[in-house]
């Protein structure tokens, strides 16, 4: 069985304090990381004390966005440099909607990330509206195009995420996941090289929890899950682990 990665998005869920609680009840389960990658994504503010906790683990610490600018008068932002990490999220449907990012502005943070070679989960998905109209696939391939600018030289994770799934207990049959990554990956394969290719992981991201992990991890093009609401309990998300690798 492929070794899957889970990609914990804590969102704006658990404060510092939360989240150090969560590392810590974690920890107690260690054996079980063995079998799994694991990203963890918290508030900005809860990085410094969640890398103490894990003490020089495997498990990956990274940013959910940050700022296209680097450093100066730029109130309230956060840069790739603002605190040591492994990992960014960019494009996440949230952004888009919540804060009107457009594809200009999450390919210029690709670039960012890129340049700095942090390892980053751009997320791409249809909203409701657009699926019931059949532009499922249309929205993920203009999502996509933006990587043409784009001369990866880090490891880039494109995680699927349709609107209509996060957050709300809908997930896609196993047959529309697999179609829509399989859209993906053509995608991918007219922008880049087989080698590049090859190097690039595919993540569902959607409602995913412990009663639906181990029929997903079925999927042949899944690398790993990016996981939300179920990300926030320690011990739902132990039991997690342990579904996603028997
Ligand atoms: C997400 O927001 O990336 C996500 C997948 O959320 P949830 O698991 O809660 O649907």
């Amino acid at each position: 069985m492929k070794k899957i990665t889970l990609a914990l998005n804590w969102k704006l869920y658990l404060n510092e304090l939360e989240s150090i609680e969560f590392v810590e009840k974690i920890n107690h389960s260690k054996n079980q990381f063995d079998l799994i990658d694991l990203e963890i994504y918290p508030s900005a503010t809860a990085i410094r004390s969640v890398r103490n906790v894990l003490n020089h683990s495997s498990i990956k610490i990274g940013l959910q966005d940050f700022s296209i600018f680097e450093k100066g008068a730029f109130t309230g932002s956060l840069s790739l440099s603002s605190i040591e990490i492994d990992c960014c999220i960019v494009g996440h449907s949230e952004r888009r909607d919540f804060y009107n990012e457009n594809d200009n502005l999450i390919l210029k943070k690709l670039q960012i990330s890129n340049a700095k070679k942090i390892s980053t989960i751009l997320c791409v998905g249809e909203s409701l509206n657009e699926k019931e109209e059949g532009l499922s696939k249309e929205r993920i391939k203009s999502q996509l195009s933006i990587l043409k600018n784009l001369d990866i030289q880090i490891p880039l994770t494109i995680a699927y995420e349709p609107i209509w799934a996060i957050g709300t207990g809908e997930v896609p049959s196993k047959e529309y996941i697999s179609d829509m990554l399989s859209t993906i990956k053509s995608e991918l394969n007219t922008l880049y090289s087989h080698q590049k290719n090859s190097a690039l992981r595919l993540f569902y991201g959607g409602s995913v929890d412990e009663t639906n992990i181990r029929n997903l991890s079925d999927i042949v093009l899944l690398d790993g899950f990016l996981i939300g609401g179920a990300s926030l309990n320690a011990k739902k998300f132990v039991d997690i682990i342990k579904k996603s690798s028997i």
